[in-house]
């Protein structure tokens, strides 16, 4: 058990040493993107420098091809020529005739020398020479058995004999070319013409391209690299081997072979390494062979990898490079829209808050509205309070004295509203305010002012007004409150108002003595039988049964 315990604890663990962290996952990734650009880019590259090492391998192939056999193509025709001659017939069947053997000697040096050939001589049906255009030379070619020779055979076979090899006598390489002599149907001796490679040879060893021609048992015979010839380029069976002793056709030229394998590197197969016999380098080369038809030889150009290699460095390094550029401005992109998305969240943010200041502004700004109206109205009528009246007062005042204007007050007090409170209840009482209080601003103008001034009391100061018109809005509210139903549960309220006028005098500083003059005429009012508005005379304040008030009853 608590082993299980302790194998179930261990796996969490390790699972979480097993995170890996995001930066480090992409660099993990970018890493291998730009190990598989490499590689593509490299393949590529090889393929590109494959193809245009094929086309140039190719092109130069034609050309050495050409090379090759031009200068021994205009030998072809000698050997068939020379073999009708009758001075070969005449000394093939006549063996022992000395003479016609020396004239003929004559006839093939003269032909031999006319064609820039190094020898043409006739042998008989047994591969004995019994005449040669080198017959004065010390390696002169007759008295000599070449019946071993491949061309001998082939021309003693009835076809034309064609074949590279080191002279047994002067040890000169050279292309042979051989032809039958026929009495008829009957083969009676062949014509040899030995053309001198020597110059081609020469030619070739000065070329800086790698090319080699090789035989049917793939040794070199002519290269471009002297080191390469007469080296073979596979094992040579015991079959070979022995076919080489007898016809000598290498004499003791054969060296060791150089070995060519095909390299890991390059996936194409024609890509080899060479190990240099001379130098014991390994050297890296593109193999292209064409198959030389007329004598089963193959004639192979090796070209050099050195540039191929760079082609397919350059496409490697250019596939990282293009590869890492990608990504940088992929993660470039990547950085400037995140970039982009944290300066719209944070442009988001701001507005939100900006918006939430503004709620609050606006939120306070009513707060604020709403302290200052309550900070000059009576929270019951919504008219403006006592200490507020002060301040107006103050104003219109200043401003009656300024423009020689004049100010009335009215004075309105609620008749028998101790009644309504008592008879109904407080609450119907201030219903009553309430309605009062709205059907006497409900009369005045704009500019006029209506003041809670105390229980049931309103004083309205009314700018730009005398007493006649002062009397004629105070006949107005009269009015209106007399028309007011006022409902409180079960009952409809009614009441009536008694006001008194009183205009504001030049030279006074305040609307006190006015206030106390429209008092004057309340009191009037209420002792003449309430409802009814009253204007102050001078004396009323003195005494209230003052006769000439102006006064209005119902
Ligand atoms: P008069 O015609 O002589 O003015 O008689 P009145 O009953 O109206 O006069 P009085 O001054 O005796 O009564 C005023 C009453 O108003 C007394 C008071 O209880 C009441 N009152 C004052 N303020 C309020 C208020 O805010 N609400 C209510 N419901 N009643 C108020
Ligand atoms: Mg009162
Ligand atoms: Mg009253």
């Amino acid at each position: 058990m608590g082993e299980t315990e302790l194998t179930l604890s261990a796996v969490p663990a390790k699972a979480s040493k097993l995170k890996i962290r995001p930066a480090r996952l992409t660099v993990l990734i970018c890493v291998a993107l730009i190990a598989v650009a490499i590689s593509v880019g490299y393949l590529i590259g090889q393929r590109l420098a494959i193809r245009a090492l094929d086309a140039a391998a190719s092109h130069r192939l034609e050309v050495f091809r050409a090379s090759f056999f031009s200068p021994v193509e205009r030998f072809e025709y000698l050997p068939e020529l020379m073999a009708s001659h009758p001075a070969v017939f005449e000394a093939l069947n006549h063996p022992d005739d000395l003479r016609s053997q020396a004239a003929l000697n004559l006839i093939l040096q003269n032909a031999s020398t006319k064609a820039g050939a190094a020898a043409v001589y006739v042998m008989n049906r047994d591969g004995l020479t019994i005449s040669a255009s080198n017959w004065d030379s010390p390696e002169s070619f007759y008295g000599k058995d070449f019946s071993y020779r491949p061309y001998f055979q082939k021309a003693r076979e009835g076809k034309v004999g064609r074949f590279y090899g080191v002279g047994s006598v002067t040890g000169i390489p050279g292309y042979f070319l051989a032809s039958a002599v026929r009495d008829g149907t009957t083969i009676i001796g062949v014509v040899a013409v030995k053309v001198d490679l020597d110059t081609l040879d020469q030619r070739w060893l000065a070329e800086s391209d790698q090319i080699a021609v090789t035989d049917d048992s793939g040794i070199i015979f002519l290269s471009t690299n002297k080191e390469w010839k007469y080296r073979t380029t596979r094992p040579l069976s015991d079959d070979v081997l022995h076919r080489l002793r007898e016809t000598r056709q290498y004499a003791t030229m054969l060296k060791s072979p150089v070995r060519f394998t095909s390299d890991p590197l390059w996936s194409d197969p024609r890509v080899v390494r060479a190990n240099e016999p001379d130098s014991g380098e390994t050297r890296r080369y593109f193999m292209l062979s064409h198959s030389l038809p007329q004598a089963d030889w193959t004639i192979t150009s090796y070209s050099s990898m050195a540039q191929a290699e760079q082609t397919a460095a350059i496409a490697a390094f250019i596939a990282a490079g293009g590869t890492a550029f990608v990504l940088l401005l992929a993660m470039y992109v990547r950085l400037v829209r995140r970039r982009m998305k944290e300066k719209e969240a944070a442009r988001a943010a701001a507005d939100a808050a900006h918006a939430q200041l503004e709620a609050k502004h606006r939120e306070l700004e009513a707060l604020s509205q709403h302290l200052q109206t309550m900070a000059i109205s009576d929270p019951l009528t919504g008219c403006y309070n006592r200490r507020y009246f002060t301040e107006i007062a103050e104003k219109m005042v200043s401003a009656a004295q300024r423009h020689d204007r004049c100010i009335s007050v009215l004075m309105l007090d609620i008749d028998f509203f101790k009644k309504i409170n008592d008879n109904y209840g407080h609450p119907a009482g201030d219903e009553m305010l309430k309605a009062v209080a709205a059907a006497c601003q409900s009369v005045l103008r704009q500019p006029d002012f209506l003041v809670r001034f105390g229980g049931e009391e309103f004083v309205a100061i009314l700018p730009d007004t005398d007493t006649t018109a002062a009397l004629v809005a105070a006949e107005r509210a009269l009015q209106v409150v007399q028309a007011l139903q006022v409902e409180t549960g079960q009952h409809v309220l009614e009441a009536t108002v008694s006001i008194g006028i009183a205009e504001y005098f030049e030279g006074e500083s305040s609307l006190d003595k006015a206030l106390a003059r429209a008092d004057s005429a309340l009191y009037h009012a209420k002792r003449s039988g309430r409802n009814r508005c009253v204007a102050y005379r001078v004396g009323m304040d003195e005494d209230g049964d003052e006769p000439g008030i102006a006064r209005t009853a119902h």
